[in-house]
């Protein structure tokens, strides 16, 4: 199976006739190559993309709706097949394929075809001085999406949807981890009447065909989620163009967890929290926090729950946990957990790799848990992006806040408490982009995204994101 970049609408190889393989998480195999794709390949995506820039800049709101609203439609009818190949190539759980990414993808489609009809900017009359101000938004050009492999269709079109309703035309590129998804929306884009070279997927590795998109002197803006390292490089490299730039980075995100909470909810809800998508989702909770005099009756809880989360091969029924994306991943996560317990952490369950017969190569890890005497040690302050998490106990909601807030991250925070003031006090402190009181994940695409500190420049989600795809201008006229 050959993956193809799509570019003015074709699936063409990449012109240099480089390839990479591509391994499926669950049995360890190779079962595919996409391109190898160089600056060549990049650079005729942006013509591509700047051949339809004026039409589709052009193009009336209520027609771009209607596109992206058929993408929507497109993809929720072929939802089967789009499931079925985000799990071979990512490894999670073929129900979370079919309940969560490929929906959610098509919900940004719906979602951002939807908002540009009701996006709007502003006029400011200056009394006094017999003028008017009114101020354009007007879309940027080519931009660059680049997006990871954690949740792959479901974060590139949560970035392409806005560009491409914001009026800019995009070259794209997802994670050379996960690329099958990314390959199969050019065909539903073709399909919904989407034209030639509005959007345009690049395939290949970061460091040559995502670096091409970042350098590329006349792609005007950059929307980036993937690692925190990867997003300073781009930084460096986007800030001498003066690009613009949304960067949605790592988090090492706080679990708050109060005595005075709804407990079984609260328990279930961690569960996910800490192990959804192997734990490779960005706002997971990995770090626990949680008052200490309900602290042993959670710890054997947790333990006990956790224990029971069935791991197997993602197209399985009832499984929870699937495999993690890449044998790369699986031994970075699985030194962490020999790091956690060298610093003098306990292992409470989990940690060993795990054999499914007929799929001995696959990359299965039972979820664990560690129990950290500080929460300076590494395992609670690096990003470990799998299924890890570190539990302890708090006093006090000084103590707990200042844990949480002492880490170079800042993504999301969970908070689990009925009392209204600490709720309002704890959430105007914590130091992160989004705040989940009693819930976690519960998502409405109107609310801004993004984090603080080292997770994060910038704001994507409802009218946010088509803020960033465009360009103020203001215009002002004197009338008398
Ligand atoms: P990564 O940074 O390795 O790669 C992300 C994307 O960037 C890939 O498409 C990759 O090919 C590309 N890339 C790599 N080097 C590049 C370069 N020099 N120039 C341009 N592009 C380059 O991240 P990953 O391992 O794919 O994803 C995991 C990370 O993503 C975790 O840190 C996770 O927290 C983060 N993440 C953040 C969010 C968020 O919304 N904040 C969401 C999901 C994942």
């Amino acid at each position: 199976m050959k993956v193809q970049n799509y570019i003015n609408g074709q699936y063409v190889d990449p012109i240099n006739d480089e390839w990479i393989d591509n391994y499926c998480p669950a049995n360890g195999e190779v079962y595919g190559q996409i391109p190898n794709s160089s600056q060549d390949d990049v650079e005729v995506a942006y013509i591509a993309a700047k051949s339809a820039f004026l039409s589709w800049s052009q193009t009336t709101f209520e027609e771009r709706s209607r596109i992206l609203i058929k993408i929507s439609e497109l993809l929720e009818s072929n939802l089967d097949r789009f499931a079925e190949a985000e799990t071979k190539d990512n490894g999670k759980p073929l129900s979370l394929s079919r309940s969560v990414d490929i929906p959610r993808a098509a919900q940004n489609f719906r979602f951002f075809g939807n908002a540009i009809t009701q996006f709007a900017s502003e006029s400011h009359e200056s009394v006094g001085q017999h003028a008017i101000n009114y101020t354009l938004r007007q879309p940027l050009g080519v931009v660059g999406c680049i997006s990871p492999w954690n949740l792959p269709l479901y974060l590139f079109t949560w970035k392409i949807a806005p560009a491409i309703a914001a009026g800019n035309c995009v070259v794209a590129k997802p994670s050379e981890v996960t690329p099958m998804t990314a390959y199969l929306l050019g065909e539903i884009c073709n399909e919904a009447g989407l034209p030639q070279g509005v959007l345009n997927i690049v395939h290949g590795l970061g460091t040559t065909a995502g670096q091409a998109i970042v350098a590329h002197p006349d792609i005007k803006a950059i929307s980036f989620t993937g690692g925190t390292a990867t997003g300073a490089h781009i930084a460096k490299v986007a800030a001498p163009m003066f690009k613009k730039l949304s960067l949605e980075l790592g988090g090492k995100n706080p679990n708050i967890i109060f005595a005075d909470c709804d407990y079984d909810d609260m328990l279930s809800t961690t569960v996910r929290s800490s192990f959804a998508n192997q734990g490779q989702i960005c706002l997971c909770g990995s770090r626990i926090f949680v008052e200490s005099t309900i602290y042993d009756k959670f710890k054997s809880d947790f333990v006990q729950k956790v224990k029971q989360l069935k791991v197997g091969h993602p197209s399985e029924q009832g499984i929870q946990i699937g495999a993690l994306v890449s044998k790369s991943h699986l031994e970075k996560v699985m030194s962490y957990i020999k790091t956690g317990i060298e610093e003098n952490g306990k292992l409470l369950c989990g940690g060993n790799t795990v054999e499914i017969k007929g799929y001995e190569n696959g990359y299965y890890l039972e979820p664990a848990v560690i129990e950290v005497p500080s929460d300076e040690c590494r395992v609670n302050q690096e990003e470990i992006f799998g299924p890890v998490v570190t539990i302890m106990p708090f006093n006090t909601e000084e103590e707990v806040l200042k844990m949480a807030n002492k880490v170079k991250y800042g993504l999301s925070a969970t908070l689990w408490t009925n009392d209204i003031k600490r709720t309002l006090r704890i959430s105007s402190k914590l130091q992160a982009g989004i705040v989940w009181v009693n819930t976690w994940m519960m998502r409405d695409l109107r609310t801004p995204f993004g984090g603080v500190k080292a997770s994060g420049v910038g704001r994507e989600g409802g009218f946010e994101a088509l803020r960033f795809f465009t360009e103020a201008k203001n215009v002002c006229i004197k009338y008398d």
